[in-house]
């Protein structure tokens, strides 16, 4: 059946390519590829002789025209990008919408990516906000920070290693220091490095080893730690307090009660203050 299939390549490591994948690329008529040179040597390493054809940013129009074509006679095709999955940060997406619009399929053969690579790595949980490349220059890229600084949500960012300090330094300039922060570099390549750091201290950790600053990088940013209020500690901070309430001052309880669960230093103060308070009430009664 004639249709578009949007296939995923690996993203260093030659080996994150599924076998669906590989069948697939062996068994259509067309690979659009967004670039010919780069999707040789895969291609070849896996015995592919599939004939390609350019789709990259500034021919996806007539790229489209030409899979559309191939689709009316019938033919299947094939979309790939030079890494990872196509239309992510890639070109890719104004050839599906066209191919879609005339009325074909569009099957997606998931694969490797940098973004969710770097968040299954980084221990950071729960929704994440995929902003990609921020504008390249500093004005523009702070100004995106700023629009992002209260999204509730980790922040999965894309940097190449000509901005990866601008980027450092910008980040520092727009969020609070202390949110944390995971640079993954080089993923599932030789170098691979994932670190973790916060806000704060990300450009002084990149300044210290020029090979820190080589590579590909994903940024994530942990989300913004909600204020609550006094009264509406969850039941985690509750039960973290008690247990260092019961060996240390009310100072240093929630001190590190606040460090451990992040919730808001004052709400944990006041809170073991009142503890404290029925504590000493409770045992002038016994
Ligand atoms: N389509 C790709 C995907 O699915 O992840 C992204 C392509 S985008 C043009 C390239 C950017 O993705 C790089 O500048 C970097 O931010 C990120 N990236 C790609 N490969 C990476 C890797 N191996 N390690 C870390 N980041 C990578």
């Amino acid at each position: 059946m004639a249709a578009l299939y949007v296939v995923a390549t690996p993203i260093g490591n030659l080996g994150d390519i599924s076998a669906r994948a590989l069948q697939v690329l062996k068994a259509v008529d067309a690979i659009a590829a967004e670039d010919t040179r780069t999707s040789g040597p895969l291609l070849s390493h896996y015995g592919i002789g599939t004939r390609l054809f350019a789709a990259h940013e500034h021919n996806e129009a007539q790229a489209a025209e030409k899979a559309i074509g191939l689709l009316r006679e019938g033919r299947r095709v094939a979309l790939i990008s030079d890494a990872g999955t196509p239309a992510i940060s890639d070109p890719g997406a104004r050839l599906v919408r066209a191919v879609r619009a005339a009325g074909f399929a569009v099957i997606p053969v998931p694969g490797a990516n940098a973004a969710a690579a770097a968040l299954s790595a980084s221990g950071f949980e729960g929704a994440f906000h995929f902003a990609g490349f921020l504008p390249a220059k500093s004005t523009g890229r702070r100004a995106a920070l700023r629009a992002l600084a209260g999204v509730p949500a980790t922040l999965v960012l894309y940097e190449a290693p000509h901005r990866i300090l601008d980027l450092a330094a910008d980040l520092a300039a727009e969020l609070p220091p202390e949110r944390r922060l995971v640079l993954a570099r080089e993923l599932t390549k030789r170098f691979e490095s994932i670190h973790a750091t916060t806000v704060g201290e990300a450009l002084a950790w990149l300044q210290g080893d020029e090979y820190r600053q080589r590579g590909e990088f994903v940024v994530l940013i942990e989300a913004p730690v909600v204020a609550k209020n006094d009264d509406t500690l969850d039941a985690e901070a509750e039960r973290v307090l008690g247990l260092l309430l019961a060996e240390l001052p009310v100072s240093s309880a929630s001190r590190l009660a606040a460090d451990i669960t992040r919730a808001p230093r004052k709400a944990l103060y006041a809170r073991a203050l009142q503890l404290k308070a029925d504590g000493d009430d409770d045992g002038s009664e016994t």
